[in-house]
């Protein structure tokens, strides 16, 4: 594991949250590091597991926080469970244990949602803050009818300042433990569904892209198993006894986004 690139990729994928902002404020050197990368005319993007918000929101944030963005230059996990869907189950009716943005994606898809738990084809588990007993209970019916069952991403919990709040990992073992049946697919980083849509986006080979994040087991791991440099910014949810204690390797290990410049750049 080495501490900096020797010399600049043509282009930089970042995770978001706990990598280039925590909450309401850039990330010490993130605003400066990816204008930098900018000028330098490199590529840059930004991948998030968490479906919570559209990628227009998360345009406008970056925006918002200095950094212009477009939506196209966004993929989050509910982009990328639009894609699976089309093409594994096109005609799919679902029912959502999420939050609005991700139904609203969904919708805008092309795809129908309801609660009537017969007449569900599958189940989708997501990042959600409005959980409750009742949408348990339908997702059970529904699965025990026959649906499928998929989730978005498999976060354990998304940092924010001070701590974390539980995230999809919690919505899918609920429904994994009372149904005793696996989730079929998460379609979030680390899976190869994510790593496809945004070296698709970038219309370049793997070895060209360096990953950015603060997770080893999503992160870090899309990047290296895509074939991609991945880097581990320790600003987030690991800390360097996660580090030390874990078998992924990160190509590089960095205590700010600053850290991704070679030296002299
Ligand atoms: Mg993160």
């Amino acid at each position: 594991m080495a501490l900096r690139p020797s010399s600049l990729y043509e282009a930089y994928i970042f995770d978001l949250d706990g990598t280039v902002y925590l909450g309401d404020a850039l990330l010490p050197t993130a605003g400066e590091t990816i204008t930098r990368l900018r000028a330098l005319g490199r590529r840059t993007v930004f991948l998030s597991n968490n479906p919570t918000h559209t990628r227009d929101e998360y345009a406008v944030r970056l925006t918002h926080l200095g950094l212009p963005t477009p939506r196209e230059d966004i993929i989050n996990s509910s982009v990328v469970m639009v894609d699976f869907l089309r093409r594994a189950m096109p005609t799919a009716r679902l029912f959502v244990v999420g939050e609005e943005p991700l139904k609203r994606d969904l919708r805008d898809g092309g795809f129908e949602l309801t609660e009537d738990a017969e007449q569900v084809d599958a189940v989708i588990a997501s990042f959600d803050r409005t959980f409750a007993y009742r949408k348990l209970q339908t997702a059970f019916d529904a699965i025990c009818h026959g649906a499928r069952f998929f989730a978005t991403n498999a976060d354990r919990y998304c940092p924010v300042p001070g701590g974390g709040e539980p995230d999809a990992a919690s919505m899918i073992a609920a429904i994994e433990a009372c149904t005793n049946t696996r989730v079929e697919a998460v379609v979030g980083k680390p899976s190869r569904y994510m790593a496809e849509a945004i070296l698709g986006l970038l219309q370049m080979p793997p070895e060209a892209a360096i990953m950015t994040g603060d997770r080893l087991e999503t992160d870090v791991l899309m990047g290296l198993d895509a074939g991609m440099a991945a880097a581990l910014t320790l600003t987030g949810a690991t800390s360097v006894e996660t580090l030390a204690a874990s078998g992924i390797r990160p190509t590089y290990v960095i205590r700010r986004l600053g850290d991704l410049l070679p030296d002299g750049v």
